[in-house]
């Protein structure tokens, strides 16, 4: 007797591949507007690991239209000082508090802890990530997009009208489509350790050093935690607590003492910078990773993604709901892809500036550096273009 395998068949509006901090806000932002929507992960419960530690003001402005702006900043800290030093020597100083927006400070917060608001804010819109469900393939027609989902349970076709790749940065709905990710590697690994430790500068600035060993932030966290970001040529297996401490002995301050006690959490990553060349092809979009990737110098990574998810969630659900035309779709790119190649700018900057090798260059960048610091004009600029309020448009406040 031949026996049939049923595959199970479901219909929507917008299937999200991908339920890391872009698609959760995503869908957030349909799901608000009453777009059938559903969101997919092939993890079988999120990421509970730290990441990306710190969420800036045009982000926290942007996330208002989904309503999480409030609780973020509960739970977060805020910072208003951020500086640059090359060992004990000052070198750029900015503030935050007198940035003109509400958000007018840095608000330090691990990615668990946004992916976890996130997810709350979706299930209290009666949403769910189906988790542990994978995308397989997309196959476009006529009628829409046929995508095949590998879960517990079998196998599954999901039909929608849009896909959206918020699969990170090996997308499968990039590679399917064929758009390209133009850019490059470094050959450096960056290393982040939430640590507890002893450290004089107390819990209320973001410091940024330069040293000849390479780049070493220190910034606070809730809980009394402190993250740690490096460089580093070669990445040890299993960062240990005398690593994190060389490295705060070898780049941080000489006079000022640290004393790293505990690590919580650790991890490393290969720099890439890339672009993905479009960012919608028919009925396919990308948004976050899958679209852009670049040095965390600066901590602009996730919060392009979830700026990318509102304005797209925006314009998406106009386009469904009041039956806009085709070309109305292309806003996303014109908005969000211009705004990518500038993070990466001022990402690649600040990574070639910390990693500057040569005696003769770090001094010349030293003196750049406190030369330009003095002019009022200079620092706001850079405290605008890394609380992404430069990057703030007309447009997307009028989508
Ligand atoms: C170790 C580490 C440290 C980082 N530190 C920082 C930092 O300090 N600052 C900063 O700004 N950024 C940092 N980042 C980057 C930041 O984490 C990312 O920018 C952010 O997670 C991007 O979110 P996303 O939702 O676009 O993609 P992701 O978080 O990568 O989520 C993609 C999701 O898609 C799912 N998926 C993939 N393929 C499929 C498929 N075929 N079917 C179903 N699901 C699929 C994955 O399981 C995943 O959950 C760090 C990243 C790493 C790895």
């Amino acid at each position: 007797m031949e026996m049939t395998i049923k595959t199970a068949t479901e219909d929507t509006d917008v299937l999200i591949v991908g339920a890391g901090p872009t698609g959760l806000a995503l869908a957030i932002a349909l799901m608000r507007s009453g777009i059938n929507t559903m969101i997919v992960d092939k993890l079988v419960i999120g990421q509970n690991t730290s990441r990306a530690a710190v969420i800036h003001a045009h982000t926290l402005e942007i996330l208002e239209s989904i309503n999480v702006s409030d609780r973020l900043v509960q739970e977060g800290l805020k910072l208003s000082k951020f500086s640059i030093r090359d060992r004990d020597h000052v070198l750029v100083r900015l503030h935050f508090d007198s940035l003109p927006t509400r958000y007018n400070f840095l608000l330090m917060l691990p990615q668990d802890s946004t992916e976890r608001i996130l997810n709350e804010a979706l299930t209290d819109l009666g949403g769910a990530v189906r988790w542990g469900c994978t995308v397989e393939k997309l196959v476009e027609t006529s009628g829409g997009i046929h995508a095949s989902i590998a879960t517990g349970q079998g196998k599954q076709v999901i039909n929608a009208r849009y896909v959206i790749g918020a699969d990170g940065m090996h997308s499968l709905v990039r590679e399917t489509v064929g758009i390209e990710f133009a850019g490059g590697s470094h050959e450096q690994s960056f290393i982040l350790a939430d640590v507890d430790m002893n450290w004089s500068y107390g819990s209320d600035e973001v410091i940024q050093f330069f040293s000849p060993a390479g780049l070493l932030v220190v910034a606070p966290l809730p809980s009394g935690r402190y993250r740690i970001v490096a460089t580093l040529d070669s990445v040890p297996m299993q960062l240990a607590m005398t690593d994190v401490q060389a490295l705060l002995d070898m780049r941080g301050p000489t006079y000022a003492a640290s004393k790293v006690t505990y690590v919580h959490w650790s991890s490393h990553f290969r720099l890439h910078h890339r672009v993905a060349n479009q960012y919608r092809r028919r009925h396919f979009f990308l948004v976050g990773d899958a679209a852009h990737v670049h040095s965390p110098a600066g901590g602009q990574g996730m919060n392009t993604g979830l700026i990318d998810a509102c304005i797209l969630g925006r314009i998406l659900s106009h386009a469904i709901l009041r039956h806009k035309d085709d070309s109305y779709l292309d806003q996303y790119e014109i908005l969000r892809r211009p705004a990518a190649q500038q993070v990466l700018q001022l990402a690649e900057q600040l990574t070639q500036m910390a990693i500057m090798k040569g005696l003769s260059k770090r001094l010349v960048r030293n003196v750049l550096l406190r030369t330009f610091s003095v002019f009022p004009l200079f620092r706001h600029h850079l405290e605008m273009n890394l609380s992404g309020l430069s990057r703030r448009t007309a447009a997307e406040t009028n989508l």
